[in-house]
């Protein structure tokens, strides 16, 4: 899926960064799938896939979104010793992904980065799970959540990252990140539905 989108990524890259953004993602998750590929065994806990996809990612792409994905997944990972996951966990999950982009860029809300996506979509996770949503339901509405808050990142002002060289020419652009992020998100809802 991320492969699929990577021309979209890239395109929006090239827009408002240097083009890159698509091609370091189309990477790091092709090495993801070759490294679960090369396993003799599968692991059977969540968060050791996704401590394996952390540090696949942050060895393998380059550029500014590498260490924030793979500090995403990282943080993602300790919250999760489990073979299967239940509202709260999934909540927790998306919770430690945005912990970790926050602890490792420094940005809030309003920046123009992939943080816009993972903000609402974290809040809307916290809402469905206390409402009573199951699992897919919890990561639908983060999903649903990512798309509007990466749409809502056209007419900001980017102010982290490379976009931010752009000053006001950055604005009138979806960021690549938060793009990037609805096509993990997309990811997830998935293969939670296969
Ligand atoms: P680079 O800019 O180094 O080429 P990428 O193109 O792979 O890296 O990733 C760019 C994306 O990274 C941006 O669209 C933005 O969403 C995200 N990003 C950049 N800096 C930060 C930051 N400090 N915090 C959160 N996200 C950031
Ligand atoms: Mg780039
Ligand atoms: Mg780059």
């Amino acid at each position: 899926m991320i492969v699929s989108s990577r021309d979209e990524l890239t395109e929006l890259d090239r827009q408002i960064g240097d083009g890159d953004h698509g091609e370091n993602l189309n990477r790091g998750f092709q090495a993801v799938v070759a490294k679960l590929d090369g396993l003799e065994e599968q692991p059977a806990q969540i968060g050791d896939v996704l401590k394996l996809v952390a540090t696949t990612l942050m060895s393998s792409v380059g550029g500014a979104s590498g260490p924030l994905y793979g500090t995403a997944f990282l943080r993602a990972a300790k919250v999760t010793g489990l073979a299967e996951l239940d509202s709260s966990a999934v909540v927790a999950l998306l919770e430690g992904a945005l912990e970790g982009i926050t602890a490792r860029g420094k940005a809030v809300p309003g920046e123009k980065t992939m943080v816009d996506a993972w903000q609402p979509a974290v809040d809307a996770a916290v809402e469905a799970a206390n409402s009573g949503s199951d699992p897919a339901g919890v990561l639908e509405a983060a999903l649903a959540a990512a798309e509007a808050g990466a749409l809502a990142t056209v007419p900001m002002l980017a102010t982290k990252g490379r976009a931010s060289y752009l000053g006001e020419r950055s604005v009138g652009h979806q960021d690549p990140g938060a793009t990037s992020t609805v096509v993990i998100l997309r990811a997830a809802v998935a293969a939670v539905d296969a």
